[in-house]
């Protein structure tokens, strides 16, 4: 640092670590599986990919700032008001308008537990404070976030389905926790995989609908299979859309993006095909680590979590995936340290990660 000064970071930005989520690299293995990052084994549409392609003759134009166009397609399926969406580069960027908007020095963020990497980095961007409540055997507790709730809270991260955990609360804990908190307090239903939860979950549409001060958040990463191209998009009031489009850089998602989310987002059966494939997978995987005398919680994402007797273990045990050239998620950073996080992939890949962790442990004894 020292050849840094005069020139000083904000306060807060030191604080932040600097993300590891990257997997692992491994050489010397052909075939690599990678489980790590909760990614869509059956990739995005066709149509999303022949949008694309037809979106890259417009690569030299500028492309809207309003995303009428894509916002008019997610309401349309979901049956919503198009000008209560917001989208972004990931629903990474929606949260980072909401603490940007709506928090500042001073004031406090609050996060769960196992809650979901981004939130202290977001809070520390915005020079706020994270505040983190436990969790009760890997669910949020709602009762904890409104004790921890003060003056100081502007906003409070709930991820659901839970990434790592996978478990999900019940409307009525969901409905609790926003009637609860008071009303100068943001709520942000983080809603990465309820896809993978239900048929047509619909919760966070309707809190969105009954509370002037939810967010709810989506993404187009996981089950609709674009991940790299990065977009995601938020549901709110009206007034909390306006203050967010404020901190939004214009053209913050490309004329490729665009295309390829809307394309994915009107084709269903797609949508359809992986949910389907997702449930069956999940369930047979977790009951095949559940058969290894493991633990592993009903799971309502797309990815399991697995739990070992300790950290050793799960170490040992992702040490001997790697070595078949296996990539999991270690989530000793989440306060989880004896599990590792599987994503389900296509049946084969099932297959291959139980084969390997059911000789682990054999040999372990
Ligand atoms: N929320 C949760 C809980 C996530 O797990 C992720 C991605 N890992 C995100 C938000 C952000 O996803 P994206 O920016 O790709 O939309």
């Amino acid at each position: 640092m020292s050849d840094l000064p005069p020139i000083q970071p904000q306060p807060g930005i030191m604080e932040i670590a600097l993300y590891q989520g990257g997997a692992a690299k491994i050489a010397g293995h052909d075939s690599v599986l990678k489980l790590s990052s909760n990614e869509n084994p059956y990739g995005p549409s066709e149509k999303a990919r022949e949008a694309v392609a037809r979106a890259a003759h417009q690569m030299h134009r500028y492309p809207n700032t309003d995303h009428a166009s894509l916002r008019q397609a997610i309401a349309e399926v979901h049956g919503l008001d198009p000008d209560r969406i917001i989208c972004g580069v990931g629903s990474d960027e929606v949260l980072q308008f909401a603490t940007q908007s709506f928090a500042g020095p001073g004031d406090e963020i609050i996060m769960t537990e196992h809650g979901f990497s981004m939130y202290p980095i977001l809070t520390h961007a915005a020079g706020a404070t994270p505040v983190v409540v436990p969790e009760t055997e890997r669910r949020v507790n709602v009762d904890a976030i409104l004790d921890a709730v003060s003056d100081k809270t502007r906003l409070v991260f709930l991820t659901n389905p839970g990434n790592p955990t996978s478990t999900m609360l019940t409307e009525d804990e969901v409905r609790r926790l926003a009637t609860g908190l008071p009303g100068h307090v943001l709520l942000v239903h983080d809603g990465a995989y309820t896809e993978f939860a239900d048929d047509d979950f619909r919760l966070d549409f309707a809190l969105a609908d009954d509370f002037a001060n939810v967010l709810s958040t989506r993404t187009f990463s996981k089950i609709y299979g674009l991940g790299g191209l990065r977009i995601g998009w938020g549901y709110a009031r009206r007034p909390l859309i306006d203050v967010m489009n404020r901190v939004r850089q214009p053209f913050n998602l490309s004329v490729i993006q665009l295309a390829a989310a809307e394309a994915a987002m009107r084709d269903r059966a797609h949508v359809e095909r992986c949910r389907t494939e997702n449930v069956k997978w999940r369930d047979w995987l977790r009951n095949a680590l559940l058969d290894l005398g493991l633990g592993c919680d009903e799971s309502h994402a797309n990815f399991v979590l697995a739990r070992f007797a300790d950290e050793a273990t799960a170490s040992a045990c992702n040490e001997a995936l790697l070595a078949e050239g296996i990539i999991v998620r270690k989530v000793a950073g989440y306060g989880l340290p004896n599990c590792l996080r599987i994503t389900i992939g296509d049946e084969p890949s099932c297959r291959r990660v139980a084969h390997v962790i059911g000789r682990f442990m054999a040999e372990r004894g």
